[in-house]
């Protein structure tokens, strides 16, 4: 049992402040944070609970954003006839998240924060070698076990795939969040969460002190007519295999594509954002042929290891499917 001091702010600023000193960690819904403290890969001095905060958990959809408090539930969000009508991803990707116990606790600003599953990371013991928990100690997952490791923004320092569902939506349809604290900002959520590199410690951009308040998304006809896919080894209560967030703008008749959004989970470092899919979609018919050559190209540039090639297969069909399904969708 290692000792923490508890602090319960009492509003945004106080808590920024507060979390400003070292060593310093939020506690929203603690889904993340206190399975990480019990394995041993967080060991905070202080635990700044932002949780209870005031004003930061509403849910505002109008003619032009989709408004979410960073602090709004995730099964709120999910269920919400608003982002069910304006965003069918963004609720769609919630309720396929974690379980129903979690959703209701977690919230969505921790969801896009939460840190990798990857086994390494968090064996804290002292056996395995991770440069995200202890930094130039290495990677056991390159030459260990990944098969559910990425093939996508990987480096030679990091495999370790990003966890969550929601970012996934939020990058396919051009999401920001807004900071507060020092430098007051806002920053759209695919430059937010970073790549490894060679630092896979610096997961995003937040400096200690700045706190996510709330998560805008722009409305549009491919948010309106989206989906999230998300096939997984088992069909629920686990992470994606390969997920894919995708939405269209379909030509009066349905029969072309003029605009198409799409983002792969499950297979990259980060929320991945495929833009050479949704070139090679704009403006061609709305076919089958069309619409898996081009899903072929949501993993150009992968680098699978040995036990996770399967992906470089699952990934593309994932797309393929979601995409597909738009169809049916009114
Ligand atoms: C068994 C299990 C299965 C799961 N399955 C899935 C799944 O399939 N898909 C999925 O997407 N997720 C899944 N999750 C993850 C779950 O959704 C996250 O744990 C949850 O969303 C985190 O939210 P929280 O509010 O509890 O965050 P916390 O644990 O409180 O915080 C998480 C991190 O974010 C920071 N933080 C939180 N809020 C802010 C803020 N406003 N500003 C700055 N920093 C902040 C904290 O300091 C901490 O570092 C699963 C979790 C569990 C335990």
């Amino acid at each position: 049992m290692r000792a923490f001091a508890y602090l319960r702010a009492d509003g945004a600023d106080p808590a920024a402040r507060d979390g400003s000193v070292a060593g310093t960690r939020f506690l929203a819904g603690g889904t993340t944070m206190l399975d990480l403290m019990k394995c041993g890969v967080e060991r905070p001095a202080r635990m700044v609970d932002i949780g209870h905060l005031d004003g930061l958990d509403g849910i505002e959809v109008d003619a032009g954003t989709v408004r979410i408090g960073a602090l709004a539930r995730m099964s709120r969000v999910a269920d919400h006839p608003d982002i069910r009508r304006a965003a069918p991803a963004l609720a769609e990707s919630l309720s396929q998240a974690a379980s129903p116990q979690v959703r209701n606790m977690a919230t969505v600003a921790g969801n896009v924060l939460q840190r990798t599953r990857c086994a390494y990371f968090r064996d804290a013991s002292g056996n395995a070698r991770c440069n995200k928990r202890l930094p130039g100690s290495g990677c056991a997952a390159i030459d260990g076990i990944h098969r559910n490791h990425a093939i996508l923004g990987t480096s030679d320092a990091c495999i370790a795939t990003y966890p969550g569902d929601l970012a996934v939506a939020l990058v396919a349809f051009d999401a920001t969040v807004r900071i507060e604290g020092p430098r007051a900002r806002t920053v759209r959520v695919e430059d937010f969460l970073r790549m490894p590199g060679d630092r896979p410690d610096i997961e995003h951009d937040l400096v200690p002190g700045e706190l996510v308040t709330a998560i805008e998304v722009p409305v549009s006809v491919p948010l309106r007519r989206s989906r999230y896919l998300k096939v997984r080894d088992r069909a629920s209560y686990e992470f994606a295999a390969a997920s894919a967030a995708v939405g269209v703008e379909l030509s009066p008749d349905g029969g072309t594509i003029w605009e198409a959004r799409v983002a792969l989970g499950g297979v990259a470092t980060r929320p991945w954002r495929a833009r050479a899919v949704e070139a090679a979609l704009r403006g061609q018919p709305f076919d089958e042929a069309v619409i898996r050559r081009a899903s072929a190209l949501a993993v150009a540039g992968a680098r699978p290891l040995a036990q996770n090639a399967h992906k470089t297969i699952l990934a593309p069909r994932v797309v393929a499917r979601a995409l597909l399904d738009m169809e049916a969708r009114p």
